[in-house]
């Protein structure tokens, strides 16, 4: 039997290259990001009824988050110019990946976070691949102001989604959607933090239609949490709560972005409230085998909004984007899932709590 290499993945950058700026060999830097799998969900139709549900599972990227494919482009970018040095402001995940990238491209990383706020999973991959974790006390946004400052006046990289390439890179993942299915869905549903990567998705669509790829383009649904609503509601939050860390924000950097992800598409920018999202995030893991972070629920809880505010039919595709693994945030899933049991090590007592 021959050995072959088939379909082996190398990159978002290497994988899109056509559809993304240009960036030199020997400027890349990858952990072979995306190429991420679209899962069918099948075990929600007591929920959902017989829309066509899949779950676009970023959670399987390199650092566990989407944050990967935005990421490659913003350190390959920095290293081509000859940066020495990346800075973000993060909920968590932007840290871990610019942390993880900055390491493979031998770069420094500095990444502010706010203090006490962040999942620690998300933490510990920041300070184990070795970037500077600064604690500040204050939100994610106070902590975004800081970081624009410095980048404006100091030598080191912003590689936050303000930073374009970061949008480049994420929009592939619309692509990817478009590949496995043929064509753009019905709906696409996003949790919307700093609202980059609804922006990132909209382009994707828009370009893969735009060159004849595909012929249509789904209604972008953004869900804010109700406690971090800031779209929603037309203002800023100044002390936004939520229990999914990972869009606490405030005052969304791409707040533009996805009104007109929103306006062009004739979708909605909606909330759902923690208990939404938490139960969203218990059917996906205990039904669906698929564990994301609670953020990532979001994008499930405004599906089952959306379906008992019958805007969803059967017949409809609806992707919903897992922007991050569940492993990130081990404190919400003890704190919400059934309690282990405690059992003495005897076969009778054990059989019998299993229920035989
Ligand atoms: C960053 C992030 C979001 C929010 O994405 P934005 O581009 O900031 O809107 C949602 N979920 C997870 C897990 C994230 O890491």
């Amino acid at each position: 039997m021959q050995l072959t290499r088939k379909g082996l993945w190398e990159g978002v950058i290497r994988g899109y290259r056509e559809f993304l700026p240009r960036v030199n060999d020997e400027s890349i830097v990858t952990l072979k990001e995306g190429n991420t799998p679209l899962i069918e969900a099948v075990n929600l139709k007591d929920i959902l009824g017989d829309i066509r549900l899949l779950l676009k599972y970023e959670g399987v990227n390199p650092t566990g988050s989407f944050k990967d494919r935005g990421m490659t482009m913003a350190v390959s970018g920095a290293k081509q110019e000859g940066s020495q040095a990346v800075i973000c402001a993060s909920t968590g995940n932007t840290s871990a990946s610019a942390a993880a990238y900055a390491a493979k491209a031998s770069m420094k990383a500095f990444v502010l976070v706010p203090e006490g706020a962040i999942a620690k999973g998300k933490l510990s991959q920041a300070m184990m691949h070795g970037a500077m974790v600064l604690e500040v006390k204050g939100s994610f946004d106070e902590a975004l102001a800081i970081v624009i400052e410095i980048t404006a006046n100091y030598p080191v990289t912003m590689v936050n989604s303000l930073n374009p390439l970061r949008i480049e890179g994420q929009k592939t993942a619309a692509f990817e959607v478009c590949e496995h299915l043929g064509h753009a869905p019905t709906y696409h549903f996003i949790p919307v933090g700093n609202a980059g990567n609804i922006t990132a998705y909209w382009k994707g669509y828009k370009e893969y239609r735009s060159k004849g790829i595909t012929s249509n383009l789904p209604k972008m649904m953004g869900f804010q949490a109700e406690g971090a609503a800031p779209i929603v509601r037309g203002e800023p939050v100044t002390d936004p709560r939520t229990v999914a860390s990972a869009i606490r924000i405030g005052n969304p950097a791409s707040w533009k972005g996805a009104l007109e992800a929103r306006d062009e598409s004739e979708g909605t920018i909606d909330m759902v409230s923690d208990e939404e999202i938490l139960e969203a995030y218990g059917l996906l893991s205990s039904r669906e085998g698929v564990f994301c972070e609670p953020a990532s629920a979001a994008s499930l809880a405004g599906v089952i909004k959306k379906k008992k505010e019958d805007v969803l039919s059967d017949g409809d595709t609806v992707v919903c984007t897992l922007t991050g693994h569940g492993l990130k945030d081990p404190d919400i899933a003890i704190e919400t899932a059934r309690e282990p049991v405690k059992v003495a090590a005897d076969i009778d007592k054990i059989v019998e709590v299993m229920g035989f």
